[in-house]
C-alpha cells in the first residue's frame, strides 16, 4: 500500500468505518468476478460517506462506487478503493412518493412498496441492483425506465459537495443518465409512484419476475446483458443464438445457453475470459450482421 493508501486506513480507522482490505471483489459483484480492493469501505451514514469522498478527493486517491455490483465485471488486478453504498438503506413515504436511500435493493424495495400500494416500479422486479446503481444506468425494461419516474436526488458533485438536483436538472437515455455525464454520485432519491391495490401490484411483480425466470439465467452468476442493444429492431440473444454461439466458452466465462445475450460465470472466469468473449462475440456480429455492439456491463 503506498503512502497515501497508509493514511487513508488511519482516516478510516480514526474515524470508525467498516472497511476491509484486500476483499476480493467477486464476492460482491452478481457475476462473480473481480480481484482484491486495497480497501473495501461500507460508510454506515451519509454524513461519513460524503467525509470519506471528501478525503479521497483531497487526497487524489481513486476510488468507485460500488451498488450491488450487477452491471460490473472488475479486473483480476483492480486494486482500487471502493465505496460500497449498500448500507446506506433508508426508505421513506410521503403519500405516493418514495424517497429512497441509494444502497436499497430493488429486490427489497418491491414488496416493501406492494405493502404500501405504490405502483410504477413493478417492472424492475427481479433486478438485482441498488436504487442508486439503477438511476445511475436509467434502468430498464419491459418498455419502462427507472427515470420516468425520477423527482429528485441528494447527490455528492464532482467537488465533494452535497447538493440537491431536480428532474429538470438530469438527461435520461438507453441506459444513460446525467448522473454519469456529472460525475455525481447518489446518496438518495425521489420518485413518483401512482395508488393501486397490493394485490394487482403483486400481480403485476411476480408476472414480470416468472418472465425473467422463463427467459433469462437468474440462476447463474452474470451481469445482465452484456451488449445495449443496438437498435429498437435488432436482438443481441436472438442474433448470437442465430451464429450458434450459446454455450462456446472462454475460460470460465460462457455465452449462456438460456439468453445468448448474457455471460455466465460457470465457476472460476476472470476478466480476461469475459473480454475474450466479448471481443469474439462483437467480430462475429459485426461480420454476419454488419452490426457494431457496445458493451452496457462495465469492465472496471
Ligand atoms: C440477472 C440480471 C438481470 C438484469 N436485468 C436488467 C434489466 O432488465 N435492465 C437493466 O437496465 N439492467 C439489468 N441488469 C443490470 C443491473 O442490474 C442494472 O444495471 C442495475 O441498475 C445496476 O445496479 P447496481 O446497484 O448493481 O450497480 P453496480 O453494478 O454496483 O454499479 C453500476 C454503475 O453504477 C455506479 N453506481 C452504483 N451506485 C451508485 C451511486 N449511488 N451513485 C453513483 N453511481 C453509482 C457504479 O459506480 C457503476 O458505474 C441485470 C443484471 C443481472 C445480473
Amino acid at each position: 500500500m503506498n503512502k497515501s493508501k497508509s493514511s487513508l486506513t488511519t482516516f478510516l480507522k480514526k474515524n470508525n468505518y467498516f472497511f476491509l482490505t484486500n476483499e476480493p471483489l467477486k464476492y460482491h459483484t452478481t457475476i462473480g468476478v473481480g480481484g482484491k480492493t486495497s480497501a473495501y469501505i461500507l460508510p454506515p451514514s451519509k454524513k461519513l460517506l460524503i467525509d470519506v469522498i471528501k478525503y479521497l478527493k483531497e487526497s487524489a486517491i481513486k476510488y468507485r462506487i460500488l451498488g450491488r455490483g450487477s452491471n460490473v465485471i472488475p479486473d483480476d488486478d483492480i486494486n482500487d478503493v471502493i465505496i460500497s453504498i449498500s448500507d446506506l438503506n433508508k426508505i421513506e413515504y410521503l403519500s405516493s412518493a418514495i424517497v429512497v436511500d441509494a444502497g436499497v435493493s430493488i429486490n427489497k424495495l418491491i414488496p416493501e412498496l406492494a405493502n404500501h400500494g405504490l405502483s410504477g416500479f413493478e417492472f424492475l422486479s427481479g433486478l438485482p441492483g441498488s436504487i442508486g446503481g439503477a438511476l445511475y444506468m436509467n434502468a430498464g425494461a419491459f418498455g419502462r425506465e427507472i427515470g420516468d419516474f425520477f423527482e429528485s436526488a441528494c447527490v455528492i458533485d464532482k467537488y465533494g459537495k452535497k447538493i440537491t438536483v431536480k428532474k429538470e436538472d438530469i438527461d435520461f437515455g438507453y441506459r444513460f443518465s446525467s448522473f454519469q455525464k456529472e460525475q455525481y454520485i447518489i446518496i438518495t432519491a425521489t420518485f413518483n409512484l401512482n395508488k393501486d391495490s397490493k394485490t394487482k401490484i403483486e400481480k403485476r411483480s411476480n408476472a414480470i419476475f416468472n418472465q425473467r425466470i422463463d427467459k433469462q439465467p437468474i440462476e447463474c452468476k452474470s451481469a445482465g446483458s452484456v451488449f445495449k442493444k443496438p437498435s429498437n429492431d435488432f436482438s443481441v440473444g436472438y442474433a448470437v443464438e442465430k451464429l450458434g454461439l450459446k454455450g462456446i466458452r472462454f475460460g470460465g466465462a460462457e455465452i449462456s445457453k438460456k439468453h445468448a445475450g448474457f455471460i455466465i460465470n460457470t465457476g472460476n472466469a476472470t476478466q480476461k475470459d469475459i473480454k475474450q468473449l466479448v471481443h469474439f462475440l462483437k467480430v462475429h456480429v459485426r461480420e454476419h450482421f454488419g452490426v457494431l455492439l457496445e458493451t452496457e456491463v462495465e469492465l472496471w
